[in-house]
């Protein structure tokens, strides 16, 4: 199978469900049956082998349920996926017939893990999905895509799940949704499927996270279902049904990724935008110029560059207007925190000239 051409292919978006981990033949005919009479899944995943952050967790069933998944799958005429993390798994599903195989995140995060894979895989023609790694590197996400091309597997796509956060209030693993648009852009010919259930963690943000996603112009999306969610043996919390799925489906709204470029409206805001970044590089450019005048008032008078209670302070005042200015206190954080690193680094040149490399 050609999963690469068939998702690029396809109507959008391209849609990957089946329940997070294969518990019984029963349960994958149950799901598989839903999912083929009800909604426009193409491709059944399920998890084999459960890679769990604790010890003592459900690990998955193993090799015995990997014909459940095959079995029933066929049984509707849908080919499946399957997580690998090492050799073992990579033959067994291989020999039991699986169509497509999957990286998964706790496993793109190790290059000997991936190694491995793409050395079992020489020499085999098989689809492959990458999850991002757990850490928002995407050096290491575009690695894990290089060591599977080495191995010749030139059918490759990419599964955005999230990264981990600790304690975050409203997501399981955070979007960083510039991550995954950084990646397009270095490999603009993998095909990018979001994977809504692992990013939120829980049913009831499911739909924004997949409009988001085909806001962003994603191709599919991978969706954990379940006969009986909340009975799951794994992730119940963010598993859905056949039925949810439909429902999910049907309140997406799906908008073109083609610019109307003659439209003048949307022409007249666009340059709008394009005028204000001009302004705005302008300001940052002039505001790094005062602040090199800072450095040189600091190194004249022997000051530190960083002064701890003054920076704290304008960081409290710039949140307090966030709300006003419309804008989130996580941008306004991130803004001050990059343009605070850009001013150290200005200083840093005047203050030290000959301590200072050409560029860091
Ligand atoms: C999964 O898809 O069930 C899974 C374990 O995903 P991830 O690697 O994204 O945690
Ligand atoms: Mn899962």
């Amino acid at each position: 199978m050609n999963l690469r051409s068939k998702i690029r292919e396809g109507k959008r978006p391209f849609l990957i469900s089946g329940p997070c981990s294969a518990e019984s033949e029963e349960q994958m005919f149950t799901i598989v049956e839903g999912l083929k009479n009800n909604t426009s899944t193409e491709l059944i995943r399920a998890g084999i082998w459960k890679p769990r952050t604790r010890p003592n967790s459900f690990e998955g069933m193993g090799e015995v349920a990997l014909p459940w998944l095959i079995d029933a799958a066929k049984a509707f005429n849908l080919p499946t996926a399957v997580e690998i993390a090492n050799k073992q798994h990579v033959e067994a599903a291989l020999k039991a017939g699986v169509d497509v195989l999957w990286i998964g995140a706790r496993t793109t995060v190790n290059p000997f893990a991936v190694q491995e894979i793409a050395d079992c895989l020489q020499g085999v023609s098989i689809p492959v999905m990458i999850k991002n790694p757990v850490n928002p590197d995407l050096e290491l996400w575009l690695g894990a895509f290089e060591r599977l091309a080495q191995a010749g597997i030139t059918d490759l796509t990419a599964v955005h799940r999230g990264f981990s956060f600790y304690k975050h209030p409203k997501y399981r693993n955070i979007p960083s949704w510039e991550i995954p648009i950084a990646l397009r852009e270095r490999l603009p010919e993998i095909p990018l499927i979001c994977d809504p259930s692992h990013i939120s963690g829980r049913r009831d943000l499911l739909l924004e996270v997949s409009q988001k996603a085909m806001d962003l112009n994603f191709d599919g999306l991978m969706i954990e279902t379940h006969p009986n969610p909340d009975e799951a043996w794994s992730d119940a919390k963010q598993q859905i049904t056949a039925q949810g799925l439909v429902e999910l489906m049907s309140q997406l709204v799906l908008r073109s990724s083609d610019l109307p470029l003659e439209d003048d409206l949307l022409k007249d805001l666009r340059s709008k935008i394009g005028i204000l970044d001009d302004r705005l590089f302008d300001l940052l450019s002039e505001r790094m110029r005062i602040s090199e005048q800072v450095g040189n008032y600091k190194r004249e008078h022997n000051m530190t560059i960083l002064q701890q209670e003054l920076w704290a302070k304008m960081i409290v005042n710039r949140l307090e207007m966030s709300q006003e200015m419309n804008l989130s206190e996580m941008f306004v954080r991130k803004f001050m925190d990059a343009m605070h690193q850009e001013s150290i680094r200005h200083q840093t040149k005047v203050m030290n000239p000959n301590l200072t490399k050409k560029e860091e």
